[in-house]
């Protein structure tokens, strides 16, 4: 293996760790998007329900075993619910970037396992 493998090789390694370390440091997360949705309610009679404009409500939308499901948002709960959502996208993007990464160093080795094999001395 040249030496320049070597630098490469250490460089990915780090960049692993680095990610790890963000990895295990992310807060909460949930996989789902906070979404308003107008609902028709159960009241008899109700204006808006009559007019059309039904009742604006906030959920977080997410999918349970294929189905969509909602949970109805507090109005104190749906900046937690947004954090927990774009973490989860932060977590994502941390993930593909780690497969990268791991995809890098398996090429890495592949290629000294061939050198070696080419009867190089390593
Ligand atoms: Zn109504």
């Amino acid at each position: 293996m040249g030496e320049a493998d070597a630098k490469e090789m250490q460089d990915v390694a780090k960049q692993r760790f680095a990610l790890w370390r963000e990895v295990i440091q992310a807060g909460d997360f949930i996989r789902g998007s906070v979404t308003v949705l107008r609902r028709p309610c159960t009241r008899a009679g109700c204006r808006l329900c009559r007019e059309g404009k039904r009742h604006p409500a906030t959920y977080l939308s997410l999918k349970e075993k294929g189905r969509t499901r909602l949970i109805y948002l507090p109005k104190s709960l749906i900046a937690q619910a947004r954090q927990w959502v774009a973490e989860w996208r932060r977590l994502e993007g941390l993930l593909q970037q780690m497969s990268q990464t791991n995809a890098r160093m398996l090429r890495l080795l592949a290629q000294r396992q061939s050198a070696r094999r080419a009867g190089g001395k390593g």
